[in-house]
């Protein structure tokens, strides 16, 4: 059994205790464990069977059980199981739909009914109409649901969840990421693979549902486009897949070509990255990439909420070939989690100094992610933030305040000598909060006449500043950092949304602060 195959069970075993209530560590556990297994180059059956699957980094004793049933049996009986209890066909559609998911699997039961095809002519016989608690309304929205009408409203994947199954569906159809996770999209609503082999979807484990020919449904509810091309052509079907509509429209014709290199190369246009097809570009500025980032200027350790101490972050940070890395923990206004004052950042300094005599070259820096109090003052006293090397403001409360208020108060502590950057501006959570009314125009304004750049933090939930919020700033000429804000060894590989969302935004290396080298960051 490959790793693949490993990682899929693993994978729609999640999605099935999710549906069966499991908590949510337990969940995300089995995920990370799918995605560790497809990350990892040698073939982790061996490891299994050797007894030495637990050296991989997450793997725990119940994960390891369930391995070694796969391997020695090639099944789970648990997810078989699982499976028959919860019909993760309904589920799905219920989802994508935007019924309860027990509402539709109790009417399933009740009728009878299991799939899309007899959901809906079980509305058009009238026989849905007849349930308890269906009314036309309930009616109407489920055939509405069913049409992929995309006005009705839905929920969407933060794009880490989205990139992590669209490759697991891949895998599986043997087939490549196209749609809005190709081209980055901070949320996906629709997943599109393009493949050369025609899918038996009636057994996918991931795909639990058929809309359409063609269309095929997530247990999460995401509709999944599956287009199937022939292998001359296949170039010109990722093209397609990849979109969006408009750009591709504004293509023209297509030629038929095997790769996407060959289809511009035929269209006489440059290749254009997918991060920027949204609307129709002929040509891009050669956009800032994840090798050109030289170190991550927004961290967290156990100092505050983070879960890895100053000297597992700087050794992550070296194997990931940066130069330097800021440690930017909270200060006391946030609350919610523990806050350096200036005692504390004095100590924590004491530590970075005893780090930095081992890595060098590389170098720790000083930093504060601090706060903007609500009267506008800066959380840290003067003597404290000029000390340190790298001094970012955060509005942690306060999201809601009118947009006059709030863009003075933010402007205001933006002013002050010792800032170099406005963390998550825009404070928004996805699919929890909205963005704040700070006006952009008047940061950008303040930021230019003051030297302070703006982040595009990488956490997947975040991605603030958002694509087009980037792109005015880099018009306007202010610098971006690309940072994640990682709270853990693993968050640093957040570079990459945050990297993408900037690419999508239109920045090149020279708009970005770290990909300079360390010298310039101290420089100011
Ligand atoms: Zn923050
Ligand atoms: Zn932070």
């Amino acid at each position: 059994m490959g790793n693949a195959e490993i990682a899929q069970t693993l994978e729609s075993y999640a999605a099935l205790l999710d549906l069966a209530g499991a908590g949510h560590y337990t969940v995300r556990a089995y995920r990370r464990a799918a995605e560790l297994v497809r990350e990892t180059p040698a073939p982790v059956a061996d490891l299994v069977r050797a007894g030495r699957v637990r050296e991989l980094r997450g793997i725990g004793p119940g994960i390891e059980r369930r391995l070694q049933e796969l391997v020695a049996t090639g099944r789970l009986a648990e997810l078989v199981e699982l499976e028959r209890e919860v019909e993760p066909g309904l589920v799905a559609l219920a989802r994508f739909v935007g019924l309860s998911s027990q509402r539709l699997v109790a009417v399933g039961k009740e009728l009878g009914v299991r799939t899309a095809d007899e959901l809906r002519e079980a509305a058009a016989s009238g026989r849905l109409r007849e349930l308890k608690g269906i009314g036309p309304s309930t009616e109407r929205k489920i055939l509405a649901g069913l049409s992929r009408d995309r006005t009705q409203p839905r929920r969407g994947l933060t794009l880490n969840r989205a990139r992590a199954l669209a490759a697991a569906i891949a895998a599986e159809l043997d087939g490549e990421v196209a749609g809005e996770v190709r081209r980055w999209r901070d949320v996906v609503y629709e997943l599109a693979i393009v493949t050369t082999t025609p899918p038996d979807l009636g057994r996918s484990p991931l795909l639990v549902a058929v809309l359409e020919p063609g269309v095929a449904v997530t247990v999460e509810g995401i509709p999944v486009e599956i287009t199937v091309a022939e292998p001359h052509a296949f170039g010109t079907a990722l093209v397609r897949a990849t979109g969006s509509a408009e750009y591709v429209a504004a293509l023209g014709e297509l030629p038929d070509a095997p790769s996407e290199a060959e289809v511009y190369a035929r269209l006489g246009l440059p290749w254009l990255p997918p991060e920027l097809r949204e609307a129709p570009v002929r040509e891009a500025p050669p956009l800032v990439a994840v090798d050109d980032i030289r170190g991550d200027l927004h961290v967290h350790t156990t100092w505050s909420d983070g879960k890895a101490s100053v000297a597992e972050m700087a050794a992550a940070a070296i194997e990931r070939g940066y130069e330097y890395l800021a440690i930017c923990d909270h200060t006391p206004n946030v609350r919610v989690v523990p806050g350096l004052d200036a005692d504390a950042l004095r100590r924590q300094a004491e530590e970075i100094a005893e780090v930095n005599e081992r890595v060098a070259p590389f170098r720790v820096l000083r930093g504060t992610e601090c706060d903007i109090r609500r009267d506008g003052g800066l959380d840290l006293p003067d003597d404290v933030l000029a000390e340190l090397d790298w001094v970012q403001l955060s509005l942690h409360a306060g999201q809601r305040e009118d947009e006059m208020r709030l863009t003075r108060k933010v402007c205001e502590a933006m002013k002050h000598p010792a800032v170099r950057c406005l963390s998550h501006p825009k404070g928004r959570i996805i699919n929890h909060r909205p963005p704040n009314a700070l006006n952009l125009e008047a940061v950008i304004q303040v930021a230019l006449d003051h030297g302070v750049a703006v982040e595009t933090n990488g956490l997947p939930d975040r991605l603030d500043l958002r694509d087009e919020e980037v792109r005015l700033c880099v018009d306007a000429g202010v610098p971006i950092v690309c940072s994640t804000d990682a709270h853990s060894v693993r968050g640093l590989g957040n570079m990459q949304l945050s990297v993408a969302t900037a690419r999508r935004g239109w920045a090149t290396a020279a708009d970005v602060v770290n990909t300079r080298p360390l010298d310039e960051i101290l420089r100011r």
